[in-house]
């Protein structure tokens, strides 16, 4: 999700809107002027059917917020560490750094943001009850008509939100079930994101039908829709499992303890003709004049340079210097450095320090090494909070 604009902060959490959210407002505020207010509250000037569309619009993305923000705060005062909500094309991410402890925690986290919808749907509707005894004519009529679509929307997101599969609200809400009920973590996410993969295929099903059958090309957002929830569904469950691999793993028992070295001056066509066929390692650690680490070079890069500027070119200069590389130590658990990593690119190199010098690397392919062998061991029940923690770098977050 990139191209986000920061709008700044509320309640001490960053907020952002991708530029997707414009069309999605833009394209509310024109259904709205374009066809549904003339159609209830007839003979009026255009300009006011669009500023009330406009209005609606806006409404409809503050509520969008008002959902968002209700998870957040709820997360952070159950420990929970938020990074930010960010409004997009399908709806609103409230962006959470590790997971809820408890049953209980996911539960109260999941549920506050449909009822954040519901208590708004409910506050619109009688709003639209109030103007409406009010009879009032002219452009102000549009207000009632305007507060019951607010109400229908609101009530649409509070209760599509409670479909129970992951990783829609009501999929946490049967994670928190069963996770309560069997005491396991992880199978609680294998159980909601098998119902949210469900969730996701029956939608679009329905909206390829819809498409199909009736020639009505509003299915293709439930398609959208249907293949974004299958495909964060699975995902959050490779997740929960490759972090159940690494429980207890520590950075020493993964890490690559001695990288390939080379000398940072040699040119990168000897390197590519010499050197490294004979390693196994698609990270290089660079050394200086003296002999000692500067930096540290994966294969990729050599690979993106091409072969044309291959030999007027130095392996260092294309290499990171290792102060830039983010920081672990032998010690720290694999699955709390991960946590902390949250948001990194994928295929980050984290270098290992330990008193001051560079010990090893942990690279990307140790990652993947240690959760294969990792899925070989028999499980110990309830790895707790961590096993299922949603923060490998690159994958998605809270719906
Ligand atoms: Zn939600």
């Amino acid at each position: 999700m990139n191209d986000t604009i920061r709008l700044g902060r509320l309640a001490g959490i960053p907020v952002g809107v991708n530029w997707t959210v414009i069309g999605i407002g833009a394209l509310m505020a024109w259904s709205l002027a374009g066809r549904v207010l003339p159609g209830e509250v007839p003979g009026l000037a255009a300009a006011a059917y669009w500023a009330a569309g406009i209005g609606v619009a806006l409404l409809f993305l503050a509520s969008l917020l008002a959902h968002e923000l209700a998870h957040a705060v709820v997360a952070r005062r159950n420990g929970l560490e938020v990074e930010g909500i960010t409004l997009w094309l399908l709806g609103g991410v409230a962006k959470l750094r590790g997971e809820a402890r408890t049953p209980g925690a996911e539960a109260r986290i999941a549920i506050v943001g449909p009822l954040a919808s519901l208590t708004i749907a409910g506050a619109a509707f009688a709003a639209s009850v109030g103007l409406g005894a009010l009879a009032l004519e002219g452009p102000f009529a549009l207000a009632v008509v305007a507060a019951q679509w607010l109400a229908l929307v609101n009530l649409l997101l509070g209760v599509f939100n409670l479909i129970p599969g992951a990783p829609l609200d009501g999929g946490r809400i049967a994670k928190a079930v069963v996770w309560r009920w069997r005491g396991d973590a992880l199978t609680a996410t294998r159980a909601a994101s098998g119902l949210g993969t469900a969730v996701g295929w029956g939608l679009a099903g329905l909206g390829i039908a819809e498409v199909a059958l009736f020639g009505n090309l509003a299915g293709l957002w439930s398609i959208v829709l249907g293949w974004f929830i299958a495909g964060a569904a699975g995902a959050e469950r490779d997740q929960a499992e490759a972090l159940d691999a690494l429980a207890g793993l520590r950075v020493a028992d993964v890490m690559t303890h001695e990288p390939p070295r080379a000398p940072a001056s040699l040119t990168v066509d000897a390197f590519a003709d010499h050197m490294a066929p004979s390693a196994r390692s698609s990270t290089w650690v660079l050394t200086g004049p003296g002999g000692e680490i500067a930096s540290v070079l994966g294969l990729e890069s050599v690979r993106r340079l091409g072969r044309g500027r291959a030999r007027e070119t130095r392996l260092g200069d294309l290499a990171v210097p290792v102060e830039r590389l983010p920081v672990t130590t032998p010690d720290e658990l694999v699955p709390a450095l991960l946590e902390r990593l949250a948001g990194a690119p994928v295929g980050t190199r984290v270098a290992v320090i330990d008193e001051g010098a560079l010990v090893g690397l942990l690279l990307p392919e140790d990652l993947s090494r240690a959760i294969e062998i990792g899925r070989l061991r028999p499980r110990t029940r309830d790895g707790g909070g961590a096993a299922t923690s949603r923060t490998i770098p690159g994958w998605p977050a809270r719906p």
